[in-house]
C-alpha cells in the first residue's frame, strides 16, 4: 500500500485540480487516509511540523484534506468563503518541498464548510493559525501549491 508518497515540488500532477469525493466513495477513502497519516507523522518526526496533508500531494486527485492537530480529521469536498479582508504574511513551508520556505499573504479568517467521514456536514470559522493552513491545503486541491502565491521574487527561503 505504501507504494504511494508524498509527491515533491514539479510533480505534474500536484498542479492538477482534483475532483470532489462521492458518498459511495467513503470507505475506499480509508487507505489512503492511513497513507497520509503515515505521511504527515514521518514529516513530523523528521522536521518537528506539520499539521495537516491533502490527498492531491499523494498523487490522489480528490477533494479531502488529512487533518491532525489534537486528534485527526478528515475534511472531504471542503468549501471556503468569507475570506477576511485583514491579511497576514506567513513564511509557508509544504511536505512537497520541506527545505524550502515562500513567504505568502492570506487571510485572517475564513469560513470552512465540509463533510466528515460520516457524511455530515460542518462549518468552522478559522482564524489566524488554522486559517492560514486551510488556506494551503484548500489550495492543493486546486493545483495550487505555496510557491505559486509568492509575495515576490524575493520571497523564497531555504531552510537549514
Ligand atoms: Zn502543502
Amino acid at each position: 500500500m505504501s507504494f504511494k508518497k508524498i509527491l515533491k515540488l514539479g510533480d505534474p500532477r500536484l498542479y492538477k485540480v482534483s475532483v470532489a469525493v462521492e458518498p459511495s466513495e467513503l470507505e475506499s477513502l480509508e487507505t489512503d487516509i492511513e497513507i497520509l497519516h503515515e505521511a504527515l507523522m514521518k514529516f513530523r518526526a523528521l522536521y518537528g511540523a506539520g499539521r495537516a496533508v491533502a490527498a492531491p500531494q499523494i498523487g490522489v486527485l480528490k477533494r479531502f484534506i488529512y487533518l491532525n492537530i489534537n486528534k485527526p480529521i478528515v475534511l472531504i469536498n471542503p468549501v471556503l468563503s468569507e475570506f477576511s479582508e485583514k491579511k497576514i504574511i506567513v513564511w509557508d513551508d509544504c511536505l512537497c518541498f520541506p527545505n524550502l520556505l515562500v513567504r505568502v499573504e492570506r487571510s485572517k479568517k475564513v469560513k470552512l464548510s465540509f463533510w466528515d467521514m460520516n457524511w455530515k456536514e460542518k462549518t468552522w470559522m478559522l482564524e489566524g493559525d488554522l486559517s492560514e493552513l486551510i488556506q494551503h491545503e484548500y489550495d492543493h486541491l486546486d493545483g495550487i501549491l505555496a510557491t505559486m502565491r509568492a509575495i515576490d521574487d524575493r520571497s523564497f527561503k531555504i531552510k537549514i
